[in-house]
């Protein structure tokens, strides 16, 4: 059984290892647990820095990381889930405070299980994973906000990355105007063939503006944080919507209240680690309604449980278009 660990101790320092041993097992007081046979993870930004130990993700040692699996259940003691049945499990923990999915097995709640939908593989499930769920959130919450196709512009930040590709894809598939923000102009072509209409370069939306700047966008998905999104807010239209889901670019938030008390503008927090399951589930069907499988491949890089700390690195150093999915047999 095949998996990775990462540990941390006086002996050997901080390192992720591939081993073959016991499963992981669940955690203590698990209802009704699900063991499924993991076919698929992923490498979200937050596996790569838990990998590298950049930052405190993993809350116990040794652990096994991985905030998203897709598989086959093996075994469960709950009456919603049977073996063979393919489930997908993102968030609540994983990889975090429990053990996570690069693992060829893992045991979960079964309160923590989706149903793979049936139009997607495990694979394209693991292609998307937390990244294009987070990218559904945000793309749910314009349209629950009222910011219809029509609206106008709508600006997707850290564009070439896992979540702005799948919000570059999802946005355009639903009829929406996308302007994608990417530090990596070399990736025109990529980010105009997921449809984006427009490309803005990063530098412009890192600058330091005006409270309140020309109003430009019409909403927002926004995976950078720090001045980018203070930028956004400041060019958001009167009764724009901007979604935040992100901090590759920065934790804080130099803002001031003008857009959102001037020009009555939303700012709407996305969060995908406790989601309630009837909007998981319903994410996750729109996913597999609104993004093009022949797009979603043309996103996605594949590796194995043995590239991960490699592949994590590139991740953190902003070179890796698109998504990363784990194939946990190889
Ligand atoms: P990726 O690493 O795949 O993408 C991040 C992208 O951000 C990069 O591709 C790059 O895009 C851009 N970027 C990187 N560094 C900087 C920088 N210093 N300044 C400005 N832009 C930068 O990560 P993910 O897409 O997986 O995640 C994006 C963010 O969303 C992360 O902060 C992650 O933690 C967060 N997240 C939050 C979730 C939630 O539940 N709220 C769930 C999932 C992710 P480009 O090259 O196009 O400029």
């Amino acid at each position: 059984m095949r998996a990775i660990w990462v540990s941390n101790d006086d002996d050997g320092g901080y390192r992720a290892e591939l081993r073959d041993g016991d499963a992981p097992g669940g955690a203590d007081g698990d209802v009704d647990p699900v063991e499924i046979d993991v076919e698929w993870s992923t490498l979200n930004y937050k596996d790569a820095l838990a990998v590298s130990g950049t930052a405190k993700v993993l809350r116990s040692f040794p652990m096994v990381p991985g905030i998203d699996l897709a598989g086959t259940v093996r075994s469960s003691a709950s009456a919603g889930f049977a073996a063979g049945d393919r489930v997908l499990v993102t968030g609540y923990g994983l990889g975090e405070v429990r053990h996570g999915g690069l693992s060829e097995v893992a045991t979960v709640p079964a309160t923590f299980v989706v149903p793979v939908p049936t139009a997607l593989t495990t694979r394209q499930a693991m292609s998307l994973g937390t990244a294009g769920f987070t990218a559904m959130l945000c793309v749910e919450k314009l349209a629950h906000h009222g910011v219809e196709p029509d609206a106008g512009e709508i600006v997707v930040t850290g564009a070439a990355g896992g979540v702005g590709s799948i919000a570059v894809a999802a946005l355009a598939r639903r009829g929406y105007h996308v302007v994608a923000s990417s530090g990596r102009p070399e990736l025109e072509e990529y980010l105009r063939s997921l449809g984006a209409a427009e490309l803005i370069e990063r530098d412009v939306l890192a600058e330091r503006g005006r409270p309140l700047d020309k109003e430009r966008w019409a909403g927002a998905v926004d995976t950078v944080g720090g001045q980018t999104l203070a930028s956004v807010c400041a060019s958001t239209k009167y009764y724009g919507v901007v979604t935040a889901c992100g901090n590759a670019g920065g934790m804080d938030f130099p803002a001031t209240v003008a857009p959102f008390i001037l020009r009555g503008v939303t700012l709407a927090g996305v969060e995908s680690v406790q989601t309630p399951m009837a909007e998981r589930r319903a994410a996750w069907d729109a996913l597999a309604r609104d993004v093009d499988a022949d797009l979603l491949a043309t996103m996605t890089e594949e590796i194995g449980l043995g590239d991960v700390t490699a592949a994590g690195a590139r991740l953190l150093a902003g070179q890796v278009r698109g998504r990363l999915v784990v194939d946990v047999t190889r």
